[in-house]
């Protein structure tokens, strides 16, 4: 486990997340595809919010089962919210938003989450 610090691109949505951020997922879900996320999931409480909280949008489609959150000044994506198959409340951290990540440090797994 280790915390880290992420933000949006204008600096307005601040967190800090524990967790493991070597090993991410790369989905290929319909909105996974478009915004390019690398993804490690944490617990709710893994997860704090610094600053921003007027600052995120909350965008749903389908079964609108997860909050993909945005900055509404720059559009960044840097973590959604959701719910994990045992009931408990998970952040879907958007590793390339976390800092001091270098994406050739990675390992990316493949996710077929458009066959879901
Ligand atoms: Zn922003």
């Amino acid at each position: 486990m280790e915390k880290r610090k992420g933000s949006c691109h204008c600096g307005k949505v601040q967190f800090e997340a524990s967790g493991s951020f070597e090993e991410v997922i790369s989905c290929n879900c319909s909105i996974c595809q478009k915004k390019g996320s690398l993804l490690a999931f944490v617990g709710e409480k893994d997860f704090h919010l610094i600053s921003g909280a007027d600052a995120l949008v909350n965008y749903q489609f389908g079964k609108k089962s997860i909050d993909h959150m945005f900055c509404s000044n720059c559009g960044i994506s840097s973590f959604s919210s959701g719910t994990a198959p045992d009931g408990q409340k998970m952040k879907a951290i958007n590793v390339r938003c976390l800092e001091g990540t270098n994406i050739e440090d990675l390992r990316v797994k493949t996710f077929d989450g458009r066959s879901l």
